[in-house]
């Protein structure tokens, strides 16, 4: 009577020819599927002839790692599935050609085996594709941090590269007033002070369009510092006293609970925040008309208000102002001095001013009841800044110089 695996041997141009007719497709192994069906079947031998499947270890592990880019992206185990398709036409090809206590016997020893190799290749292959998923994940990891330095050079080439010329034309003009003065040609002032405001205000939109570029990327560095409401207020109030003087226009105060404590936050960026609102409430108010800024004390919060009697803003638009470079109204009416009523701006204002206040863990919104250059209902911005009564950790860490 022949041993098994002189039955399987006999078999095997049978196997070979099965093999090669029916998996001849898909990536793996393409070319060489009659090679390593031979090195299979010669493991598969070897392992009855010894009772030992692990003569398979380095042919699976061999196998695994000449598994492709796309074969471990694969939800299925590509290496599983060949072996799976291999015991099938082998278990066909026995049960059509040996009797069946052959067949019986064949099978007794050949189980084992495939239970080894199933788990086996299982294990080899999700270890490859964790292996292929943590170099994946290291990689995207890698670009991200990369993202993340470019956005922040480009912020840093952006402030400097076309803030750099700005200073040239400051220079020059101012020695060109100099030099106008000198030789008694007034009448030339006005031209240079024309330079001077046009690169200011140019000075303005690149400072504004690199904060939105910090709030957006989250490189917003809130530096924080005990500030006082009143303080900046009235600050900012001194600051557009010019342009509220020149257009009529008054500033009322009404003093609130919280108003004149100490809080902690970034008073340059908080400045920034009411500076961008008054100086909106001042450019969509008609001459003559009222600002009044007030507020009150919540839980855990302050909430100023600045009220307007201007040309307020419909329902639609009050939260979509919020977002960048956006105006409402037809640009081509709009009055082409920043502090003239309904002065161009190029429609940062409101987004930085909210991303100040996000930064700092509060918000802002407005209330109008429409938009209406007749009757002026005006508006109401909200400002809700959070109390912090002590240095936040991150900040303290800092000015101890703990932070690297
Ligand atoms: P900018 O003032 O540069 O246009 P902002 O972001 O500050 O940009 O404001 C966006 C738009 O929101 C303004 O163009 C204006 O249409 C509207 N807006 C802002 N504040 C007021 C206000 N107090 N009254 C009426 N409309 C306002």
């Amino acid at each position: 009577m022949p041993l098994p695996s002189e039955i399987l041997i006999n078999l095997y141009p049978i196997f070979e020819k099965k093999v090669v007719h029916e998996l001849i497709r898909g990536s793996l192994l393409k070319n060489e599927i009659s090679d390593q069906f031979s090195l299979f079947f010669n493991h598969l031998i070897q392992a009855i002839e010894t009772g030992d499947p692990s003569w398979f270890d380095p042919l699976l592990t061999s196998w695994a790692n000449s598994l492709t880019q796309t074969d471990l992206a694969e939800e299925k185990n590509v290496i599983n599935e060949f072996i799976n398709e291999l015991v099938q036409i082998i278990n066909q090809t026995i049960i059509e050609n040996t009797v069946p206590e052959d067949a019986v016997l064949l099978s007794s020893l050949l189980l084992p085996i495939y239970s080894y190799l199933f788990t086996k290749t299982a294990n080899i292959e999700t270890e490859q594709k964790i292996l292929f998923l943590t170099k994946k994940l290291n990689q995207l990891q890698t670009d991200l941090v990369k993202l993340d330095e470019s956005k922040s050079n480009f912020v840093a080439v952006a402030a400097h590269e076309l803030k750099t010329p700005l200073t040239l034309i400051d220079g020059y003009t101012s020695m060109l007033i100099d030099v106008i003065l000198k030789q008694n040609k007034n009448d030339l002032l006005v031209f240079a002070n024309g330079i001077i405001n046009g690169s200011k205000r140019l000075r303005g939109i690149i400072e504004d369009m690199i904060d939105v570029s910090l709030l957006e990327n989250d490189l917003l560095k809130l530096n924080y510092q005990p500030y006082w409401l009143n303080r900046i207020l009235e600050f900012v109030i001194i600051e557009v006293s010019p342009v509220s003087q020149e257009r009529n226009l008054s500033i009322n105060i009404q003093d609130f609970d919280g108003f004149s404590d100490m809080n902690y936050g970034d008073p340059e960026r908080i400045i920034q925040i009411f500076r961008n609102l008054l100086s909106n409430a001042l450019k969509f108010t008609p001459d003559g008309g009222k600002i009044n800024i007030g507020g009150r004390k919540l839980s855990g919060f302050i909430e100023v208000l600045i009220s307007d009697t201007g040309i307020g803003i419909n329902l639609e638009d009050q939260t979509t102002i919020f977002d960048k470079f956006n105006r409402l109204g037809n640009i081509a009416l709009h009055s082409s001095g920043k502090t003239k009523f309904k002065g161009g701006g190029p429609g940062l204002g409101l987004p930085i001013a909210k991303g100040i206040a996000e930064a700092h863990g509060g918000s802002i919104w407005v209330e109008s009841d429409g938009y209406n250059e007749l009757e002026f209902p005006g508006s109401t911005f909200h400002i809700l800044l959070p109390i912090i009564d002590k240095l936040p950790e991150r900040n303290l860490m800092e000015e101890q110089g703990l932070n690297k």
